[in-house]
């Protein structure tokens, strides 16, 4: 099932882009200050835990604190995957673009400069971590995500997931769910999605 964007005509799809780990490398920019906080030194060859904050023998509490100490640091210094700007930018002259991040909103601000400071175009934006509801709410065709656990539910409600390749989310294999290791292969997998409504 593909939805189309309610005003047809010029924009053809309603994608929703996840931020961390999909538009930009989360993973070095957050090892980085994990390794601060805690004097340890961890590398992302380590990472195969989507919740990989678990390496550093943190509970959720705190690694929620040391998260609101360093947040903005991680979220400002996180840099762009090779191409993600570029193919953003061309996918937003035709389509419609909503960014939907799970990050709280205490990080709203940061989240905003980077995009407009990396140039990226987006017609809305979206905190939350009910991602499927957000989704099925705004009409969302298909979400570009790296998490393992959204990849699955949003599969059971039948709306595609393209999901970018992470080491945590090579074991997901379902037929809905799309893989690209890079942005040229989730602007290739877009325009399949796009050609197979017609
Ligand atoms: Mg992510």
């Amino acid at each position: 099932m593909i939805r189309m964007f309610k005003s047809w005509g010029q924009k053809k799809l309603h994608i929703g882009i996840d931020l961390d780990n999909t538009v930009l490398d989360a993973t070095s920019s957050y090892l980085h200050f994990y390794n601060k906080a805690s004097g340890l030194s961890y590398s992302s060859k380590d990472v195969t835990d989507f919740y990989f904050y678990r390496l550093y023998g943190w509970n959720n509490t705190e690694r929620e604190k040391v998260y609101h100490q360093y947040g903005r640091d991680i979220h400002w210094n996180s840099s762009p995957f090779p191409h993600a700007i570029e193919v953003l930018q061309e996918l937003s002259l035709s389509h419609q673009i909503s960014i939907i991040t799970a990050r709280p909103l205490l990080f709203r601000d940061v989240t905003i400069d980077w995009l407009k400071h990396h140039g990226v175009r987006y017609d809305n934006i979206a905190f939350t971590e009910n991602k499927l509801q957000e989704c099925i709410d705004s009409e969302v065709s298909v979400l570009v995500d790296d998490a393992p656990h959204y990849a699955k539910e949003f599969a059971d409600k039948n709306i595609p997931v393209i999901l970018f390749e992470q080491p945590y989310n090579t074991s997901v294999k379902i037929d809905t769910v799309y893989r690209a290791s890079n942005w040229l292969e989730v602007r290739s997998r877009i325009s399949a999605l796009q050609v197979s409504l017609r």
